[in-house]
């Protein structure tokens, strides 16, 4: 059973730790799901996190940001496919929840209750860290838009129902020319261009925008706000990208912990050995420290800041690049069963990777970290 003393640390309320005790429960009798059809058991995890409540969480007025993080934490650490489902649930709805019309909130009634699945479309082939750049645009015609670009790494895409899109329209060079819009997966114009294989298997497409019409009422926000939109979301999302990265490590934690106790070398227990004792201490300091780091930024958020790029970036890094070194210490200790394909500490390796390039890769956390402290 992983450490749950940290759901006594001040960040929480009752509410948090009842949310934590009812989802550990869930996760329990429910996983992990067969991985075989990687679709079909998100659109599965999906109807299932629907149907038990939880992701009434993802969206809505008022993001909590704690019960993101716990929620995360707690599916990624069953199983990273539950976590990956009520993630993009969450991120795809991102914008719609922080900034989205009537008309569009419409919609969370759907991805709140798993009846549809969402999708966040911001980078492209040429612009993935450089958002700015990119190139996809929405030409105003009449009272709608008109969209010509591509998309790519999409997580959902090709299985999403609804998707937010990010879009030039030229109010401005560079960061404030964008607009955000919410397109329906059976747009017409809207076309999944390639779906993606990646090490750790999960829906990922390339999407492709051809002449797609748009009315004006899929604009979210204002037009030009599409940067501050995405920033935003991003705010409240990549505190969550570290919390499933902590759940990574609390499962390869445990894993190691039942590994060590039972294996037997040179006539003792593995966990008698101090060099495996320095591997356990290093993990176990790493899992709290990300812990900390997680559960500030989302304590910050939810008192009422209105940025916390500074937190949310420390947490993203900290968390991410501990869990990868956590995760490689826990394939050491298992020794050969440790890349054996299909092991659980092999999954997690694989799995853990990609955490450091998406919603901003390590290298831009510092930047935004290093350019916060010189500011003073
Ligand atoms: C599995 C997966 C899922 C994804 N899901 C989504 C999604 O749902 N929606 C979406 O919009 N995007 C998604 N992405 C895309 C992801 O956000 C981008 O891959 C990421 O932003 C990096 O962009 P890039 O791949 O174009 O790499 P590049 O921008 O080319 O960057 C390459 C590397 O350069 C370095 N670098 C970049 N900028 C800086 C800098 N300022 N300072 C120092 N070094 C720097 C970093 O090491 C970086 O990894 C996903 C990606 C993956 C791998």
């Amino acid at each position: 059973m992983a450490d749950r003393t940290f759901l006594d640390w001040p960040f929480f309320e009752d509410r948090h730790r009842e949310l934590a005790a009812a989802l550990e429960a869930w996760c329990a009798a429910n996983l992990p799901v067969d991985h075989g059809d990687v679709d079909a058991a998100c659109i599965g995890l999906v109807r299932a996190l629907g149907a038990a409540g939880f992701l009434a969480h993802s969206g809505g007025d008022a993001l909590d940001v704690r019960s993101l993080c716990l929620i995360r934490e707690t599916l990624a650490r069953h199983d990273w496919l539950a976590d990956f489902a009520f993630a993009m649930q969450g991120l795809g709805m991102g914008a719609v929840s922080l900034f989205g019309s009537a008309e569009q909130r419409a919609w969370l009634d759907r991805t709140r209750t798993g009846a549809a699945l969402s999708a966040f479309a911001l980078s492209e082939p040429k612009s993935g860290s450089d958002v700015a750049n990119l190139e996809t645009t929405a030409r105003a015609e009449g009272n709608g838009f008109v969209l010509d670009g591509e998309k790519t790494w999409i997580s959902n895409g090709g299985i999403a129902d609804v998707y937010t899109v990010f879009a030039r329209t030229g109010e401005a060079p560079g960061a404030k020319g964008l607009s955000a819009f919410l397109v329906p997966a059976d747009t017409p114009g809207l076309e999944i261009a390639e779906r993606l294989e990646v090490i750790a298997p999960h829906p990922l497409a390339r999407l492709r925008f051809d002449g797609m019409r748009l009315p004006g009422s899929a604009l979210i926000g204002e037009a030009g706000a599409g940067f501050r939109i995405a920033m935003s979301v991003l705010d409240v999302f990549r505190s969550t990208v570290g919390a499933a990265a902590l759940g990574f490590a609390r499962r390869a934690l445990e894993e190691s912990l039942a590994r060590v106790r039972q294996r037997e070398l040179f006539g003792a227990p593995l966990s008698e050995l101090q060099m495996v004792q320095g591997h356990i201490a290093d993990m176990a300091l790493g899992v709290d420290a990300s812990a900390l780091l997680i559960y500030r930024a989302a304590w910050t958020k939810d008192r009422g800041a209105a940025r916390v790029s500074r937190e949310a970036a420390m947490a993203k890094l900290h968390a991410t690049e501990t869990a990868q070194q956590v995760i490689d210490a826990a394939v050491q200790l298992h020794g050969g069963d440790g890349v054996r394909s299909g092991h659980i500490v092999e999954s997690l390796y694989r799995e853990i990777r990609a955490l450091r390039i998406y919603e901003g890769a390590s290298d831009v956390q510092k930047v935004v970290i290093a350019r916060q402290a010189l500011a003073g």
